[in-house]
C-alpha cells in the first residue's frame, strides 16, 4: 500500500506521515530530504562545513553539471533517516545554509529524476508513506491513498519559528516561506499542485491529532 502526501513547506506533513506510518505500521519517507541530502552533499564539496555552512557559492547555472555530482551522491534512507552513504546525515538537513539553496536545486528537472528514481528503488516492495511535494502526481500518481495537506502561510512560519532550527526571525521565514511556495508552483517538472484525486484538509487550526484522524479514518473507509 502507498500512501501519498503532499503539501508546501510547513503544512505539517512530516509529523504527520511519521505517526500515521507508525500507527498503521508502514515505512515513513519524506522525500524532500533526499533533496536536503544532495543539497548538503554540494555544500560539502564547496568547502562548507559538516552542515553546510561557509561553503562557497553553489553554481547552479550549469545545471548538467549539478545533475552528474547529483548521480554521484550515495543517498540512502534507513529507518526513516537519510544517509549519505552510511553517515546519517538527518542532523545536518535543516540548516540555514540547506534551506537557502534546496528549493532552487530541488528545480532542476535531471535532479528531480536523479532522485524520483531513487525514492522508487528504495519504496518498491515496501507499503509506505512518502511526503513531498510531487508524491500524489508524479511519484506514485497509482497510489491507493492521497491527500493534499494545506495552511496558511502565517501557521506554517510560526510552526517551523517554533521548530528552533533556524536563527532566522519569524517575519524571516515567513518570506522565505512564501518565496519557497513560489518555487515549488512553478517548477517545470513536479511542481507543487493538488491532485484531482487529492483528498485536502486545510491544517491551518487543526491539531496534528485531528490531521491524522481524518487521515486514517478516510484510509480505512
Ligand atoms: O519538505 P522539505 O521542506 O523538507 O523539502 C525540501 C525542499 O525540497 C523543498 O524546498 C522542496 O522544494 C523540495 N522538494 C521537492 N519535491 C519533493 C520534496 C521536496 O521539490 N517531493
Amino acid at each position: 500500500m502507498t500512501v501519498a502526501i503532499d503539501g508546501p513547506a510547513g503544512s505539517g506533513k512530516s509529523t504527520i506521515a511519521h505517526i500515521i506510518a507508525d500507527e498503521l505500521g508502514l515505512m515513513f519517507m519524506n522525500t524532500g530530504s533526499f533533496y536536503r541530502g544532495v543539497t548538503l552533499a554540494l555544500l560539502r564539496s564547496l568547502g562548507g562545513k559538516s552542515d553546510g555552512t561557509g561553503a562557497a557559492p553553489a553554481d547552479l547555472s550549469d545545471e548538467e553539471a549539478v545533475v552528474r555530482f547529483a548521480e554521484g551522491v550515495p543517498l540512502d534512507y534507513r529507518n526513516g533517516r537519510l544517509h549519505l552513504g552510511d553517515e546519517d546525515v538527518e542532523r545536518y538537513l535543516r540548516s540555514d545554509a540547506v534551506e537557502a539553496v534546496v528549493a532552487p536545486l530541488s528545480g532542476i528537472v535531471g535532479v528531480r529524476r536523479v532522485v524520483n528514481a531513487k525514492i522508487r528503488q528504495i519504496a518498491r516492495n515496501s507499503n509506505i508513506v512518502c511526503e513531498g511535494r510531487d508524491m500524489t502526481t508524479v511519484v506514485f500518481p497509482d497510489a491507493e491513498h492521497k491527500f493534499y495537506l494545506d495552511a496558511s502561510v502565517s501557521a506554517r512560519a510560526l510552526r517551523r519559528y517554533s521548530q528552533g532550527t533556524s536563527s532566522l526571525s519569524l517575519g524571516e521565514i515567513e518570506r522565505s516561506i512564501a518565496a519557497r511556495d513560489e518555487i515549488d508552483r512553478n517548477k517545470k517538472e513536479g511542481s507543487l499542485k493538488i491532485a484531482p484525486d487529492a483528498f485536502y484538509i486545510d491544517t491551518s487550526d487543526l491539531t496534528i491529532r485531528e490531521v491524522c484522524d481524518m487521515i486514517i479514518s478516510k484510509i480505512h473507509l
